[in-house]
This record gives C-alpha cells, sequence and structure tokens, in this order.
C-alpha cells in the first residue's frame, strides 16, 4: 500500500499539467447561469470530458440548464458505487475592474491559478477527474463504479434538479455521495461537511398610500414603514426566536453524535468577534452555544427599504415599504409548510394587508456522523493531509442535499481543493495547486479503499 500511496503522488504530480490544461479549457467558457451564457458549451466540454476518460456521458433535459450524467460501468451492480455531484456554471465575474487577471483565462501565480470557477466549482470537478486517472494508472483500473452528475443551475439555487433527480432515481443509485465543495480550514484543517441547512427566501410588501404624502399630515395618514416594522415585529423575539406558531414543531435539535463531533470542532468565535467588531452574539452564544447555535433556524432579515434614505431631511410619509428574509432551516422543517404558517400568523395578528411573496425554497439534510463511509473519508483525509479532520456535522449555508439523501439514501460528504483564499464568488477566484494536489490524492485514496471494501 505505501509503494501505491508513493506511486499515487508521482502519477499526480507528473500530470498536473495535463489537469491545468484541461482546468484553463474549462474556465475558458464562461458559463454563467444567471445570464444564460456558455451553457452548452460547458455542458459539452464537461461530456467530451468525461467520454475521454472512457465514461459513458450524456447531455440530458432538465426544465432549466442541462446536466451532464455519466457512468464509469465498472464491475457493473455488484460493486459499491460513488456519486459525484459537480456543478459546470458559476457566478458572474463581475466587477471585472478588481481582477488582477481576465477572469476567463487561467492565470498562475505565487502557487495558485486565477479564474471566474477554478475553485467553484470547476477545480473540484478536475481534481476528481485527475484521481480517477491516477487510480486507473496506479491499480489498473477503478475498483468501483463512479458516477457524475454535473448540474448547470447550481449558483442560481438549483431550481430543476429536485425534480431531475427524483425523475431519474434508478439512473443516478449510488451507496454514497461525495458533494460539490471541500477543503481546508483556516489551519489547514480538512474538512468533512455532512448536511447544509435549507432555505425559505421573502419579500413583504405593504402599501397604506396611493402616494407619498407630506408628513403634516402624519396625524391622519398611515405610514407604510410603521405597518411594515411592526408586522416584522411579530415575527421574532429579542433572543432571535421565531415567533411563527408552529415554526418549531419538526425541529429536533441536534443529535448526541451531532454535539460529539462538535465538541471536537475549532471555533469561529474568536475570528468573527475581531472580523466583524461584535459585542456581544446573538442571544449571547458563547463557547459550545456559539457552536451548536447553527441547529437553530433562523428569520434574517435581508434587506429593508422605504421613505426618504437621501441625504438630509425630507419630510415624507411612505406610501410603500417593503423587506426581504431568509429564514435558514434545519433538518425536517418544509419552506412550502412554514411559507403557509407565515401567512397565517401574519393574518392572525392582523397583517392581512402585509403581503408575502415567496421567492425561494429549500429543504435541509444532514448525514449522520457515524456512517461508515464518513468515518472513512475522515480517516482518509487525517492521513493525507497529516492534521485531523474536522467533521462539521451542519452549516449555516443551503445547497441541494435534500433530494440526494430523500430520494437515493447516500450518505453525503465533502473533501476538494478548496481553502479559505479562493475567493468563490469574489474577484480574483483562486486554487491553491498544492491544495489541489492534496485533494486529489484524497479523492484517489476513497476510490481506492472504499472500492475496496465490496
Ligand atoms: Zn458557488
Amino acid at each position: 500500500m505505501a509503494d501505491m500511496l508513493s506511486e499515487l503522488d508521482r502519477y499526480i504530480e507528473e500530470h498536473l499539467a495535463e489537469s491545468l490544461e484541461d482546468l484553463r479549457r474549462l474556465t475558458a467558457i464562461p458559463s454563467v447561469s444567471s445570464k444564460g451564457e456558455g451553457i452548452a458549451d460547458a455542458a459539452n466540454f464537461v461530456r467530451d470530458l468525461l467520454e475521454g476518460e472512457g465514461f459513458e456521458a450524456k447531455v440530458m433535459p432538465t426544465d432549466g440548464n442541462p446536466v451532464v450524467y455519466a457512468d464509469s460501468g465498472e464491475r457493473g451492480n455488484a460493486s459499491p458505487t460513488l456519486l459525484c455531484y459537480n456543478h459546470y456554471d458559476v457566478q458572474p465575474a463581475e466587477p471585472l475592474d478588481l481582477w488582477d487577471s481576465p477572469p476567463f483565462e487561467l492565470t498562475e501565480r505565487d502557487g495558485r491559478v486565477y479564474a471566474r470557477g477554478v475553485s467553484d466549482d470547476k477545480g473540484q470537478l478536475i481534481s476528481r477527474i485527475a484521481a480517477i486517472r491516477a487510480v486507473r494508472a496506479v491499480a489498473g483500473g477503478l475498483p468501483q463504479r463512479v458516477k457524475f452528475l454535473v448540474e448547470g443551475e447550481e449558483e442560481v439555487s438549483s431550481p430543476s434538479l429536485d425534480a431531475f433527480i427524483e425523475a431519474n432515481r434508478d439512473l443516478l443509485a449510488a451507496d454514497a455521495c461525495v458533494w460539490e465543495f471541500g477543503g481546508v480550514d483556516p489551519d489547514g484543517r480538512p474538512e468533512v461537511v455532512l448536511g447544509l441547512r435549507g432555505i425559505l427566501y421573502v419579500e413583504y410588501r405593504v402599501r397604506t398610500l396611493s402616494r407619498d404624502a407630506h408628513s403634516g399630515s402624519a396625524h391622519n395618514l398611515p405610514n407604510a414603514a410603521w405597518r411594515l416594522v411592526r408586522a416584522l415585529n411579530t415575527i421574532q423575539a429579542a433572543d432571535g426566536r421565531v415567533l411563527i406558531p408552529g415554526f418549531y414543531d419538526a425541529v429536533k435539535g441536534p443529535t448526541d453524535t451531532d454535539l460529539q463531533l462538535m465538541a471536537g470542532m475549532p471555533s469561529s468565535e474568536a475570528f468573527n468577534r475581531e472580523h466583524f467588531g461584535v459585542k456581544e452574539f446573538v442571544n449571547g452564544h458563547t463557547e459550545m452555544d456559539y457552536i451548536t447555535a447553527v441547529f437553530e433556524p433562523t428569520a434574517n432579515i435581508a434587506g429593508i427599504g422605504a421613505g426618504w434614505q437621501g441625504q438630509g431631511s425630507k419630510t415624507v410619509i411612505p406610501a410603500y415599504a417593503m423587506a426581504k428574509m431568509d429564514f435558514r432551516l434545519v433538518p425536517d422543517q418544509d419552506p412550502d409548510d412554514l411559507f403557509a404558517r407565515l401567512r397565517k400568523h401574519l393574518d392572525e395578528q392582523g397583517f392581512s394587508d402585509v403581503e408575502v411573496v415567496k421567492l425561494g425554497g429549500e429543504r435541509s439534510a444532514v448525514t449522520p456522523g457515524d456512517d461508515p463511509f464518513v468515518q472513512l473519508t475522515a480517516r482518509l483525509a487525517s492521513e493525507v493531509y497529516g492534521k485531523p479532520a474536522v467533521i462539521d456535522p451542519l452549516v449555516g449555508g443551503t445547497g441541494p442535499v435534500y433530494p440526494f439523501r430523500a430520494y437515493l439514501g447516500t450518505p453525503i460528504v465533502t473533501l476538494g481543493p478548496g481553502d479559505p483564499l479562493s475567493n468563490a464568488h469574489s474577484p480574483n477566484e483562486s486554487m491553491s495547486i498544492e491544495a489541489f494536489k492534496l485533494g486529489t490524492h484524497h479523492m484517489a485514496r476513497l476510490l481506492l479503499e472504499y472500492g475496496a471494501q465490496s
């Protein structure tokens, strides 16, 4: 085994230029899903790339951007099947003047490569392909069947993915899934993330007058801003608790395993206190409360607007007010159910005039921390990186984990070449070449050892 591991390292090193060339060609396609650019080109490129690796690959239609599906076919159905979830779409590159090199020209400097999508998510995809090549070269073949699902709408909240997975359960059937992102924390410890939160995103709109009015009439004319503030005030208490009846009915909180894992996690408390200049966290959270609070759903005002917001004073009664709110949800909360409860709550509180529009919804899902696939991934991460892996039961953000857990039932882990300097979604997005090699090695080890378990 030791021989094989150094051979893996040598292969990954010697074929690095090939992988970076694949990455250069893929990042040259500006596949920005929010603008609908470069979508077909990127999907075809990924299909051709996987076909070139001997996969049976095809571009499949959805209600939105197409999905690339590929199957290595190894050993039929007798071996465990690993499903890799990735996406070929990227965020817009703007603002362009903040880039030090053109966003769609892969540029190398100081041990990193720069381009839009190089980390999120094209480098992750290329790293997995590099791992497959290395395993085939070193072990004479893949010891298991590998499938890829590479979607084109991840950066616009994956609106077509749930229906695609539900309709293609048999095609996508797998024993385990490697998630699209993965990497190391600020101390270089590899992170294995087991769950993401869900979301309900709404917009509130209230109109009290047909047009703005002179505030000399404020004793008679109703103010939309006050109306909205009073409505919002019924949604969340000062301690952060959401006041919508039934909002917590499905919430179970962390399991004992989750609590054990979180006890071993490094905390971002000190960093966030410093970075954001926080005097006191929500509800006084500190130490373990600070870490476990991710299992509490939230109601966040993401934007609010009404009336005069320009320089100096203007004495006006706003006719219209609006706010946007994202509720981050935990496992078993259903955004559709909560949306209905929110409407009912506002009606019962006397705010039937406050319109609520649903802008998006996704459910949360988690993989149990004691799943053998999680344990294997974490053990290999610790060996490859030479530092103990951090297993994070639930992170605060949202991704389309739910259909994978609900329809395919696979455990999900994260691994890959991301790091805290990657600047995903921002100008000068980058990937560390060293992190690429480590992430590729980790993936290759997982392919070898997971395949050997059958
Ligand atoms: Zn992204």
